[in-house]
């Protein structure tokens, strides 16, 4: 009996109040920054607990700011916006609604696949299936342990172990609700394992691949279970808060600028460096591999091809040839169905962000190409992170074709 007790206690500690949060006729808006006492009202609303939500955060002047709005909010909002004329643009009219029709609407749990968005314990029980099915060329790896004692996974694909192939690393869902990231990484894997195409078998044999498919465990899981828009980790921090923006916990420049030192925002960067088990246990993991060529760091939404710095807007010593293999994936991507990428720095393209994966390593792991995709949904697109699942294979075929020419321009430029 005590036994069973404990079960049903720590359940429901493990999913806070155990109820999924709603978003019934919650809003989108996309508010326009383009004076400084805009900006310092929107940090000021960051760092209230008023129930808003900012997706993008107020970063700096001519920046859109997104914001969910529940319906309580709405007059404050406009309220707000007209008193200091900030534009505003309704994006979406109920939240919820989208998150109602994200997934197909299955019956049962169709195998493994690409036509809906997937579990960890799928995502992991794929993974055991492929390592099975390619024992000689896969290797699975256990990186360390979440703050809820979850596993972090990762494979390596390699057609010639006992040779030093260049590495190509794959890091995603850092952000827990970026959930097109997982889909795409294993797609991706698939693909290099199934795929008749020469491109693709070159590619597979001549290079080997690691997979990080779920770098933040804790935060997937609570996407799935408690609150779909759920970006952090999931450790306690002060004030009630919980969890940090992994993206911004990483030893460069950390917390300089771009990341808040309020444990309640979107973009926490953590009380120091390395705070979480998830990054700590990433970064252990990418130091242990000495030909890391490539770095990619996936993430949604907003179609952009981003590589340092974050930190700031000086250029990395190689932004020539960042900027050109950027340029051939971008052309390679627009391509097959018309979508748009826009290429640059963290800094130059989408806001100052310091303490992200791919400025450390390219700054301390001598890692010389580091890029984040922002993949589907476009800028001002209707859906944002809560992508219908039937674009995960749109998504996963222009970042196959976006792959195959980085990889040609950087073999070009001699980095492969
Ligand atoms: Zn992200």
């Amino acid at each position: 009996m005590k036994a069973i007790v404990f079960v049903i206690l720590s359940v429901s500690v493990a999913s806070g109040l155990g109820e999924k949060a709603r978003f019934d006729n919650y809003r989108v808006y996309s508010i326009e920054v383009e004076n400084n006492e805009q900006l310092q009202v929107l940090k000021e609303l960051e760092n209230q607990q008023n129930g808003l939500l900012f997706l993008a955060p107020p970063t700096a002047t001519q920046t859109f700011v997104e914001l969910i709005v529940p319906p309580h909010k709405f007059a404050d909002i406009s309220e707000l916006c007209e008193k200091f004329r900030m534009k505003n643009d309704l994006k979406i009219d109920n939240l919820q609604r989208l998150i109602d029709e994200e997934q197909p609407s299955l019956t049962t749990r169709a195998a493994y696949g690409w036509k809906q968005y997937h579990t960890i314990d799928e995502i992991y029980d794929w993974l055991d299936q492929m390592t099975r099915r390619y024992p000689r060329e896969l290797t699975n790896y256990n990186i360390g342990k979440t703050y809820e004692k979850r596993n972090i996974r990762a494979v390596k694909l390699s057609h010639n172990p006992e040779r030093k192939n260049p590495t190509i690393f794959i890091e995603s869902t850092i952000h827990a609700r970026e959930w097109i990231t997982v889909a795409t990484a294993t797609y991706v894997l698939n693909e290099l394992l199934t795929s008749n195409d020469p491109e693709v078998r070159e590619m597979a044999t001549k290079y080997d691949w690691v997979f990080v498919p779920v770098a933040n465990p804790d935060g997937y899981v609570y996407s799935h279970s408690s609150n779909r828009m759920w970006r952090k980790t999931r450790k306690p921090q002060r004030n009630s808060c919980f969890g940090v923006d992994a993206n911004r916990n990483f030893a460069f420049h950390h917390a300089a600028t771009g990341g808040s030192t309020n444990p309640c925002s979107e973009t926490y960067a953590g009380a120091k460096a390395f705070s979480e088990p998830e990054t700590l246990a990433l970064a252990e993991f990418i130091k242990s591999f000495d030909n890391i060529r490539l770095y990619l760091s996936f993430h949604s939404y907003g179609q952009m091809l981003l590589f340092p710095y974050g930190h700031s807007k000086n250029r990395a010593v190689n932004f020539n040839s960042l900027n050109q293999i950027g340029i051939k994936a971008k052309e390679a991507i627009q391509k097959r169905y018309g979508a748009k990428y826009s290429i640059g720095s963290i800094a130059e393209v989408l806001y100052l962000a310091s303490g992200t994966s791919i400025d450390w390593v390219h700054a301390t792991q001598s890692v010389p190409l580091a890029f984040t995709f922002e993949f589907r949904d476009s800028r001002n697109g209707r859906y944002g992170f809560v992508l219908p699942a039937s674009q995960i294979i749109p998504n996963a075929l222009e970042t196959m074709d976006g792959l195959k020419a980085m990889l040609k321009e950087a073999k070009l430029r001699q980095y492969l």
